[in-house]
């Protein structure tokens, strides 16, 4: 039987004259103003997307984040706080990364965010993560969830608009995988991912989705693909209906997406378009066409020799990221690397054929090559991981060193 939840509202508004303010504020008058969501004396934790230290459209741009906590304090909250686990943080995993929270929260523009406007930051990786059951969670049963984001009477969660070679798409729903603390983000970061995200919905409500679709980004989301201006400001009350609608605004069928299918079916919100009401802006009139995460590998990278086991998103995509990182530094003769190994039981070849260093990436890749990882010995590089995320650093870390090149 299919969800009942009647008309649900997404609003678009359109950026008039570079006053992101004004289209903040239309965004939500438009569903009803921010008095609806926001009494006199609420705590309110605003939860942007700060996954990296990077601007725009990696991040939420910091001037929706500040109009949206001016909007709450002439509201009357009590106390605005702003707060993420940046995904990029590795240091807590694995000692190694090259940026601290207080660098994301600095290069987003969102410390000054703070001082403008009398907001508090909260780095959730140095406050407390409750342990919080979820009864009807389907992979998670329990999950540690940053305390400001259950110690509040509101939630406003700003996400960007962004395509993402793993998830399709980043929104509403995929900006709480920042509520978690790291090792957790890592753990289930593969096919499980959307229904992790939606499981983490069934205890942390969300009052209030403000998408920042100044400038999207679309390819190889959510850090490594290209902006698309777009000018625009989206809000509902209803987080999958926000997701739908900022779905159609890339162009893309909100169907299409698993998070927002699992969590229409799982009774966080209505994902279906045709039971949303859009107000302001038409989406026909607005959207664009984004490029979608392209994650082939195969002749890429002629410098190297790629040999692919079973195909896996997941790590086609960290084999993607490892090889631009490693030409991006530019050593000498690609820091000695040859030949890739990635996925599920590639081809062993003759160790004789291996020149140099051989990168072996993810688990798959590394559990399945004993032998010729033996016979290498130090020339096998194992970027472990399921999927490999902090390891790609650590490793280019390694080879940085290496090759006298300061640690980062
Ligand atoms: S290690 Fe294996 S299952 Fe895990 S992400 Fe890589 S290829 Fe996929």
């Amino acid at each position: 039987m299919d969800m009942d939840y009647g008309k649900t509202k997404v609003s678009v508004a359109k950026v008039e004259g570079g006053d992101v303010y004004a289209a903040v504020k239309k965004a939500v008058d438009l569903i009803g103003g921010m008095g609806r969501f926001v009494k006199k004396g609420d705590r309110v934790t605003l939860k942007p997307n700060l996954a990296y230290p990077y601007a725009p459209p990696a991040t939420t741009d910091p001037r929706v984040t500040k109009a949206v906590a001016q909007l709450a304090l002439d509201a009357g909250a009590s106390r605005v706080l702003i707060g993420d686990s940046p995904a990029y943080s590795c240091k807590k995993i694995l000692g190694v990364g090259r940026w601290t929270n207080q660098d994301v929260i600095d290069k987003t523009g969102h410390a000054k965010v703070a001082e403008e406007t009398g907001a508090q930051i909260v780095d959730f990786d140095e406050g407390e993560f409750v342990m919080t059951d979820i009864p009807d969670g389907v992979i998670l049963q329990e999950a540690p969830i940053a305390k400001a984001m259950l110690d509040t009477d509101v939630v406003i969660n700003i996400p960007a608009l962004k395509m993402h070679f793993e998830t399709f798409v980043t929104l509403g729903l995929k900006n709480y995988h920042g509520i978690l603390p790291d090792h957790y983000k890592v753990q289930w970061h593969k096919d499980e991912i959307m229904q992790k995200i939606v499981d983490l919905h069934k205890v942390v409500k969300t009052h209030l989705t403000i998408l920042d679709g100044l400038v999207g980004m679309e390819g190889l989301g959510p850090r490594c693909g290209s902006p698309v201006e777009m000018n625009l400001i989206a809000a509902s009350a209803d987080v999958v209906s926000l997701d739908a609608v900022a779905t159609e605004l890339m162009g893309v069928d909100a169907w299409k997406v698993d998070s927002t299918r699992i969590a229409h079916t799982q009774g966080i919100g209505n994902g279906k378009m045709e039971n949303i009401e859009v107000v302001g802006e038409k989406i026909a009139d607005v959207k664009k066409d984004f490029e979608h995460p392209d994650v082939s590998i195969d002749g890429h990278y002629p410098m190297f020799k790629l040999i692919k086991g079973g195909p896996c998103v997941h790590c086609y995509g960290r084999t993607k990221i490892m090889c631009d990182d490693l030409l991006a530094e530019n050593f000498d003769n690609y820091a000695d690397v040859s030949t890739v190994f990635v996925g599920i039981n590639p081809k062993q070849i003759p160790v004789e054929q291996i020149q140099g260093k051989a990168l072996f990436i993810g688990d798959c890749a590394i559990n399945t090559t004993g032998n010729l990882r033996y016979a290498l010995g130090d020339r096998a590089v194992c970027v472990d991981g399921c999927p490999p995320i902090a390891s790609v650093h650590r490793e280019l870390d390694k080879m940085r060193e290496e090759n006298g090149k300061e640690k980062l």
